[in-house]
């Protein structure tokens, strides 16, 4: 297969781990090519080329910076129009579905969303989704156009391959919708030593049976030995234990981590909807019957505040 767009995710220049995820996988199918928005090219050259990217595309241009997703859109659209790659991988943020579906539009191609797994197909690149609230593992290929996939975090672990990338500054002719809708303030990132909850390896969340925000220190201690990301079922969100932006579910964070770790959490169709994909579930709940044990790769009956503070020990020794 020919070349392979990789929409770069960053903070100033900072490649955020997805788009290592992404050139790690596109490697599977092609050659991968880094898409650049914004400013900070220069810090994210060697980084990409670290993991694989034989040329970066960069658009330093101030719509990209102060306006909403249009202007990413235009100029991926737009590289994807000159450069006929073979595929384009985007990281499955709010922005980048919205990103990859105006580029499917614009392209007149096929689009898959949160992929979980991308291979060489025989029909070109072929993804594996979990539908309808995890109910289904899908995998698809597009029929149409060249396939636009966006890809959630962890469905790959980075491997680098370093090459030396050549560097083509592209300058674009943004479209009259570019300009719609401003940035007028970007609130900062909640400042924590823990990984983020889209991007870690491992997500130890706590559910109701944490009875109280004062108890949620159980998870935090377990996910801090493990240098896990620390994650929240709805219903402790709703009752003011942890903040929002830790909800995992249908209405919060889909979350794909190497490890998930739910503690009285009883595993309702809207929190599976977010961790259904984890690559191995582990599950503490007092309650032998409660649905997650349907879905585990561990199980373990007991009251979880006898249980991790027991895990915490155990890891902590090793
Ligand atoms: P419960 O269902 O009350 O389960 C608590 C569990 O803790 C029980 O299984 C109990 O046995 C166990 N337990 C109690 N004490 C202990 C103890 N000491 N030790 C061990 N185990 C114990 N939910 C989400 O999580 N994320 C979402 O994004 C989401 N989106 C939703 C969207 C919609 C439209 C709707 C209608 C609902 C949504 N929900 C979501 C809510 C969802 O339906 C459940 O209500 C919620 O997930 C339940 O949270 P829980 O498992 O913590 O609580």
């Amino acid at each position: 297969m020919g070349e392979i767009l990789v929409l770069v995710d960053h903070v100033d220049g900072a490649v955020r781990k997805p788009t290592l995820e992404l050139l790690t996988l596109a490697r599977r199918i092609g050659e991968p090519s880094a898409v650049f928005l914004g400013k900070g090219a220069d810090a994210a050259t060697e980084t990409l080329g670290r993991y694989g990217a034989q040329k970066v595309y960069v658009v330093d241009a101030a719509e990209v910076d102060d306006y909403l997703v249009v202007p990413k859109a235009d100029a991926l659209a737009q590289i994807a129009e000159s450069a006929s790659p073979a595929a384009i991988l985007v990281p499955s943020s709010a922005d980048g579905r919205e990103i990859g579906a105006r580029v499917a539009v614009r392209l007149g191609s096929g689009l898959i969303t949160d992929a979980v797994d991308v291979v060489a197909g025989e029909n070109g690149p072929e993804t594996e989704q979990s539908v309808f609230a995890a109910t289904y593992q899908v995998r698809a290929h597009v029929t149409k156009g060249t396939p636009i996939i966006t890809v959630k975090p962890n469905a790959a672990t980075p491997e680098e391959a370093p090459a030396t990338p050549a560097v083509e500054a592209v300058s674009v002719t943004f479209s009259a919708a570019a300009t719609g809708t401003k940035i007028v303030a970007t609130a900062a990132r909640e400042k924590s030593d823990r990984p983020e909850l889209t991007e870690a390896d491992i997500v130890v969340s706590g559910g109701r049976g944490v009875n109280g925000a004062e108890n949620f220190v159980v998870i935090e201690r377990v996910a801090d030995a493990l240098g896990a990301a620390v994650g929240a079922s709805r219903a402790a969100v709703d009752a003011g234990w942890y903040p929002h932006s830790h909800q995992v579910g249908q209405t919060g964070t889909q979350v794909s981590p190497q490890l998930y770790i739910a503690a009285g959490i009883s595993g309702a169709i809207q929190h599976r909807a977010g961790m259904q994909t984890s690559k191995t579930i582990v599950a503490v709940n007092k309650d032998e019957d409660a649905p997650i044990f349907d879905l585990v790769d561990y199980g373990v009956v007991g009251d979880l505040f006898k249980v991790m503070p027991q895990l915490e020990e155990e890891i902590n020794k090793r």
